[in-house]
Order: structure tokens, then C-alpha cells, then sequence
């Protein structure tokens, strides 16, 4: 099973970059999601490894076969992909079975193998007994999973997502992260997934690839992205979080005025720097319990400003004592803080970002 690569991708619509150097790594057998704002390229990028747009410079390849470069594009019919769209574009005057079939058909497999293949396929995507329906006797999951099935009966080497959940309801949506997710460990095939959604991009992938403007900001697992974030876009494009501007003074000790933290894991240059501290990688407790001033490291004291009550967690808004910095906080709901009340924070991890 080959991986895909996209080397120096770069794709124009008149004054608009909408690919703007792209370089991309999908290793065999792995789900890459492509994560971003709207119009930040991702469908653009998609419909070039799909071979529908070609590149105006850079290339992509699938293994050791280049299949798109300014100077040759090999059509789609010819790569060996699989592609699902928000849309789903079934033939709604074609049976389920006839949908599911039409890509076999294409590629001249006997009608015998064929039938095997498509009753095997809708059993995986649990839609037996659907075989002689239409389209539009069907729910939008139902027609999701033909679409599903349509693309993967095939077998092939790579399959491209292009926001394929978006047209669904909230909670079909999330059952349907799982399924993908399942369908994939099942499968195994080398896949890029579209969507503008973090969480559904963390759940259903083994890496995220976020892009800013037309290129990769940062790939790596969820984790990774949540916890260290390289830039500030990635830094507030995943969740929350609170950004600092101040100094590196050594390549582990950031100040801010009166305020020094130590940065973990960290190999900063000295200048100026900006940190990202996430709101539950602080955490809150009452000022009787403050260490002696210099005993604690990364230890703040603060007031609190407001208290949101959310259910599985208080979010909350502190002011540094000692200056004007206000910080968002996650505390817990077993130990609750009004506002006025004296505090202490301790920053347990925190990351230096790229503006
Ligand atoms: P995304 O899928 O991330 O929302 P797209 O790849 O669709 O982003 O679009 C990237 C940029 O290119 C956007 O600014 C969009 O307006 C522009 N764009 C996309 N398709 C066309 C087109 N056919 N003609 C002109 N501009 C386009
Ligand atoms: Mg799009």
C-alpha cells in the first residue's frame, strides 16, 4: 500500500493563493485531516490529488509514481482513488446496488464477483436489505454509507473525504466519526480527510494537518497540536488559550514585567517570544494554600473576575495580581471560586508559539 506526497503544492485562481506551498506527508496506510477555516485550501488541494485541477507548480506523488506536476496530470480515472464528497453525488435514479456497483461495472468486473463484492460491502457499511432501494427513499446517514461503500468496493489505494459529514445532523455526525474511524481500521487505506471540524478531525484521524492560507501549519497527532502548538494560528484554531507576549531571558525562563515562568520541554531562543498557556493547564486554588513567595515554581496569585458555570467544568477569568494580565482558566466544579476571591495558579505546561 503506497502513502501519499505533496511537495510544494501551488495553486492560483487569478489574484487568489489558494495553495500557497504546500508539502504533505501521508504514510501507507494512515489518515491524514486536513483541518482548517473555510477557504484556507483544502478542497483545492484535494481536487489536485484527486487529478481534477493540476498544480501551477509542485507536485504530487503516490509511492514511487508522480501523478501530478505542471507539466503532466494523470486523469482521475486512472489513480487508483477512492472519493466521497459532502454532497455524497448518488445517481438518484440508480438503486443502492446499481450505486454501489457503478465503479465495478466501469472497471469490466464479471456481474457474478460484482454482486459478491456489493452485498459483501453494504453488509460492512450495515445497509443490507437496502440493495433494491433508491436514493430518495433513503435518510442522509443511509446515503452517506452508500457513498461509503461506493468508494471503498473498488478497493482503492487512496481515499480522499471532502467534508463528508457536514450535510448530517449533529448526533448522526458523531456516530459517523466512529464508523469512518472503524471502516478504516478495518480497510487500512491511505486516506485524506477534509473538514473544517477539530473535534471530528481528532477523533477520526491518526494525524492532523492544519492549514493556514493555503499551507501546512503544523501536522502531528491531537495531542501534539493541542498540547504544543508551534504557531499562534494552531495555538487558537484548537481550542482555547491564553497568549502572552514577553522575553525569553534563557532557553527555558519566560518574563513578563513581574511575572517569570518556567517553560518545560522547551529549547527557546532569547528575544521576544510569545507563550500559549491552555485554560486547563492551570491550575486554581485558594490563596491560603500559596507557597511562601519564592518557593513555588510557577506559581501566581490572582483575583478572580468572573465565574461561568459549564456543567463538566468552571471557566474562569483571573487578573495576575500586580499587573493587568487577565488569564482564562478551567477549574474544576468541586471547588468552586466567586468572583473577588484571592487565588493561586500554578502553570503546570505551557508552549512558545510563532506569530
Ligand atoms: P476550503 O475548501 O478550505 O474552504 P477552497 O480550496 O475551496 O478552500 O478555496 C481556497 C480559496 O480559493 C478561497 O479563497 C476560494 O474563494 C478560492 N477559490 C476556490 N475555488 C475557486 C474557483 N473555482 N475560482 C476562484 N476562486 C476559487
Ligand atoms: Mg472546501
Amino acid at each position: 500500500m503506497p502513502g501519499v506526497s505533496i511537495r510544494g503544492l501551488h495553486k492560483r485562481y487569478g489574484d487568489v493563493a489558494a495553495v500557497d506551498g504546500l508539502d504533505l506527508d501521508v504514510k501507507p496506510g494512515e489518515l491524514v485531516a486536513l483541518l482548517g477555516p473555510s477557504g484556507c485550501g483544502k478542497t483545492t488541494t484535494l481536487r489536485v490529488v484527486a487529478g481534477f485541477l493540476s498544480p501551477d507548480r509542485g507536485e504530487v506523488w503516490v509511492g514511487d509514481r508522480c501523478l501530478s506536476s505542471p507539466a503532466t496530470v494523470i486523469p482521475p480515472e486512472r489513480r487508483r482513488m477512492g472519493m466521497i464528497f459532502q454532497s455524497y453525488a448518488l445517481w438518484p435514479h440508480m438503486t443502492v446496488a446499481q450505486n454501489v456497483a457503478y465503479g465495478l461495472r466501469f472497471n469490466g468486473v464479471p456481474r457474478a464477483e460484482r454482486e459478491g463484492k456489493v452485498t459483501e460491502m453494504l453488509r460492512v457499511v450495515q445497509l443490507a436489505g437496502y440493495e433494491q432501494r433508491y436514493p430518495g427513499e433513503l435518510s442522509g446517514g443511509q446515503q452517506q454509507r452508500v457513498a461509503v461503500a461506493r468508494a471503498l468496493v473498488v478497493e482503492p489505494e487512496i481515499l480522499l473525504l471532502d467534508e463528508p459529514l457536514s450535510n448530517l445532523d449533529a448526533s448522526l455526525r458523531e456516530e459517523m466519526r466512529f464508523e469512518i474511524r472503524r471502516l478504516h481500521e478495518t480497510f487500512g487505506i491511505t486516506t485524506l480527510y477534509v473538514t473544517h471540524d477539530q473535534s471530528e478531525a481528532m477523533v477520526i484521524s491518526d494525524r492532523v494537518a492544519v492549514l493556514d492560507q493555503g499551507r501546512v501549519a503544523q501536522i502531528g497527532t491531537a495531542e501534539e497540536l493541542f498540547e504544543r502548538p508551534r504557531t499562534r494560528f494552531v495555538a487558537e484554531f484548537i481550542g482555547k488559550t491564553n497568549l502572552i507576549e514577553g522575553t525569553a531571558e534563557r532557553s527555558d525562563t519566560f518574563v513578563r514585567g513581574p511575572l517569570r515562568l518556567r517553560v518545560f520541554d522547551a529549547n527557546l531562543t532569547p528575544g521576544p517570544v510569545v507563550l500559549s498557556i491552555r485554560p486547563h493547564q492551570i491550575a486554581l486554588g485558594p490563596a491560603s494554600l500559596a507557597p511562601p513567595s519564592s518557593a513555588g515554581e510557577n506559581v501566581l496569585r490572582a483575583t478572580v473576575l468572573r465565574a461561568s458555570y459549564l456543567g463538566d467544568a468552571v471557566d474562569y477569568q483571573v487578573q495576575l495580581d500586580g499587573g493587568d494580565l487577565v488569564l482564562r482558566v478551567a477549574g474544576p466544579i468541586t471547588r468552586r471560586f466567586r468572583p473577588g476571591d484571592a487565588v493561586v495558579l500554578t502553570v503546570l505546561q505551557c508552549s512558545a508559539v510563532r506569530l
